[in-house]
């Protein structure tokens, strides 16, 4: 096999709009084979209509896509019996017991694994008895993962998957991804969480606005900031002014949502310069840490924004 055999989908200079609002400004990006290719990036950034271009549910204005080797404007029937979709909103219903959900989906495909197994790697053994309505929010979305799972697709997209879930149900979907990931699954994942594209990505495009503004493996892009540290601390109310002397020892200082976030090159010089400024103006620096650089930060510095802002 040559190296471009292991690209699974590429697609180049993707357009969509919504009358006047233009969703999807001309992205172009490839996605591995047995990979986790995440979109991150704020609401409303096109990462959904993104999705649903590549799932076949909505037709792009303009642009390319190869998938399974083949290429196509849009995503055939054919394409989608090899698919997986973990849909935003996902709403079973309610009297309806999990092993009868599964069942359900599994008629819409030519070739569907059977119930039980599928139970098994979503954790729902326990409950294929159950009625939807009696499931956990996790629970709903790990079965919401097994129906996306019923047809043994290789490519499995996950839309905000763990939206809105308590952080052990979170965790415990990470783990299922991870699972389908050692599978040899190609997972592409939408998040506005960077803890969650960080902790399962293999490859990051960061989008914005409708366009791809930064890419990479998740330590590639915090690397693109350099050597700098990050120092951070609670800070709710502050005159932009009194934070001026901070800059001589920071290459960024930013005061937001009542956080001051400082870039430090040199740590020591940083540390020692901001606690005679805190002893100086009376600040508690709540909260203080130091960390290297993550999406988050990157996002901030390509930006000027946070992610959940
Ligand atoms: P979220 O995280 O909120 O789902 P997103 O990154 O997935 O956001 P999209 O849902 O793709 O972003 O939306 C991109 C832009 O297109 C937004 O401005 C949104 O309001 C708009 N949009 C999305 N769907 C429609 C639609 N069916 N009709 C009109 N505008 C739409």
């Amino acid at each position: 096999m040559d190296s471009l055999s292991e690209v699974l989908l590429s697609v180049q200079g993707l357009y969509k709009s919504y009358g006047s609002v233009r969703a999807v400004r001309g992205i172009s990006f490839r996605v591995q084979r047995a990979s986790v290719f995440t979109i991150l990036g704020p609401n409303g950034a096109g990462k959904t209509t993104t999705l649903e271009i590549l799932e076949g549910i909505r037709a792009a204005d303009a642009g390319e896509i190869e998938l399974f080797g083949h290429k196509t404007r849009r995503v055939t029937e054919r394409m989608k019996q090899r698919m997986g979709v973990l849909l935003q909103d996902g709403n079973f219903e309610p009297y309806l017991k999990v092993r009868e959900v599964l069942s359900l989906f599994s008629c819409f495909f030519e070739r569907a694994l059977p119930v039980d197994e599928v139970l098994e790697r979503v954790a729902l053994t326990s409950k294929t008895g159950a009625l939807v309505r009696t499931l956990s929010g996790g629970q709903r979305q790990r079965l919401a993962v097994g129906v996306a799972l019923i047809n043994d697709p290789e490519l499995i997209f996950l839309d905000e998957p763990t939206t809105g879930l308590d952080p052990q149900a979170r965790r415990n979907l990470w783990r299922i991804f991870q699972e389908l990931q050692d599978a040899g699954k190609t997972v592409i994942l939408t998040t506005h969480y960077m803890e969650e594209a960080e902790a399962l990505s293999d490859h990051v495009c960061i989008m914005d606005h409708g366009t791809i503004i930064a890419e990479g493996s998740p330590e590639e892009l915090a690397r693109g900031l350099g050597q700098d540290s990050i120092i951070e601390f609670e800070l709710p109310h502050m005159e932009a002014a009194a934070l001026a002397p901070l800059r001589e020892f920071g290459s960024a200082v930013e005061h937001r949502n009542g956080s001051v976030v400082i870039h430090a090159p040199k740590l020591t010089e940083a540390m020692s310069g901001l606690l005679s400024w805190a002893r100086a103006h009376g600040i508690a620096l709540t909260n203080l840490a130091v960390r290297q650089p993550n999406l988050e930060d990157v996002f901030l510095s390509l930006t000027g924004r946070r992610l959940r802002e």
